[in-house]
């Protein structure tokens, strides 16, 4: 039998382990204007895409249900014509709870006045991806044609952080940060590159594992470089001391000793922090997932809810009840007799 479901009005509810809704990621697009083959996303969009205003009410049902943060993601989120309309809309949600706004981009599309825009228009943070320092292994890692593109992409994406730095994102209070993907044997010789730029740029560098979301990008335990192993190669040349994981949080953080800023790992396959994760992902098409290697399909289409003739209400018992039914922990099943069938939604649907 299902469980029973508190709908009381002001309740922010608490799934099946206990764990409260914190942040709410939206993906504005599937589509990319890049192919990482660890993600590749769709080329098309898929059908019956959340207008506007659906999107600032699903926000609006959210944050009354307890989540603080916004983080705008896709696809590539720069490709949508309404993002910066979106910031907008979503600001008068501040006084109802919302506390920070944050977007996941690859740069290529920051340009200084985008930048500017979208600090105007109420964005808090933006963290950019980037997974090498150098042409050929930007274009290995973004599926690019040849190093010349991967140097073009490059160039785009450090210009792109001095953008955001100009418009006003100040990477000292974490308002930009930058994120790369490690894969063994395709830019794992990129780890002290990478740290280098982030260091000579008092950028925090976010490591993530490499992650078997998506059914394309033929993931292997074997290309897995963990948390542990980047930061004992980090350590070697430039030592550094634990700040810890908070709560709620994805990534451990890490300070070099010498003062160079700050470091972290999303060690989400080595390390799984799936007992406190409060994140709640909604797709470009309406649909909700909680966990992010979640089943094609499985997510609770929020659009019959997000009619004209439906009420605020019934689509915050819609979310109430997806978030109080919700019991996964994917990453910690992981290889387990408990784990899913293997088959995920793709990164780029799903938001990340
Ligand atoms: N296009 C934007 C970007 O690349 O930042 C936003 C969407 S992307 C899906 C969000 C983040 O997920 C990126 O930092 C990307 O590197 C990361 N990502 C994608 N596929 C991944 C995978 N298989 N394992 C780990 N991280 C992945
Ligand atoms: Fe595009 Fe981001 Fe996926 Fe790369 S990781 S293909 S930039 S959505």
């Amino acid at each position: 039998m299902a469980p029973s479901v508190d709908h009381r009005a002001g309740l922010q509810p608490l799934d099946l382990r206990g764990r409260p809704l914190g942040v709410l990621r939206l993906s504005l697009t599937a589509r990319c204007n890049l192919a990482c083959p660890y993600c590749l996303p769709d080329d098309q969009e898929p059908g019956g895409l959340l207008t506007l205003e659906q999107r600032r009410t699903v926000v609006q049902a959210a944050v009354a249900l307890g989540a603080h943060s916004l983080r705008l993601t896709g696809g590539e989120p720069l490709l949508h014509p309404e993002l910066e309309a979106l910031l907008e809309a979503v600001q008068p949600l501040r006084e109802q709870g919302l506390r920070d706004i944050a977007l996941t981009s690859n740069g290529t599309l920051l340009s200084a006045s985008r930048a500017r825009a979208l600090r105007q228009a109420g964005l808090d943070r933006i963290t950019l991806s980037l997974d090498g320092a150098d042409g050929p292994s930007v274009a290995r890692m973004a599926g690019l044609a040849d190093a010349r593109a991967g140097e073009r992409t490059l160039a785009a994406v450090l210009a792109a952080i001095e953008h955001a730095r100009n418009a006003g994102f100040d990477p000292a209070t974490g308002a930009l940060k930058l994120n790369a993907v490690i894969q063994r044997g395709r830019n794992d010789d990129q780890l002290l590159p990478l740290a280098e730029l982030c260091r000579e740029q008092r950028l925090e560098l976010r490591l993530i594992e490499y992650m078997d979301v998506g059914n394309r990008n033929g993931w292997s335990p074997s290309d897995v470089v963990s948390a542990a192993e980047m930061l004992e190669r980090i350590h070697r040349p430039w030592p550094l001391e634990p700040l810890g994981r908070p709560l709620h949080g994805t990534a451990n953080r890490w300070r070099y000793r010498d003062g160079s800023g700050q470091l972290a790992v999303v060690a989400s396959v080595s390390e799984p922090f799936c007992g406190d994760c409060n994140r709640l992902r909604i797709t470009a098409d309406g649909l909700a997932y909680a966990c992010l290697f979640a089943a094609p399909g499985s997510g609770v289409d929020l659009r019959p809810w997000l009619q004209p003739d439906r009420s605020f209400e019934e689509l915050q018992i819609a979310l109430a009840d997806l978030w109080q039914r919700r019991s996964d922990r994917y990453s910690e099943e992981r290889g387990g007799p408990l784990a899913a069938t293997g088959v995920h939604a793709e990164m780029a649907y799903l938001g990340g």
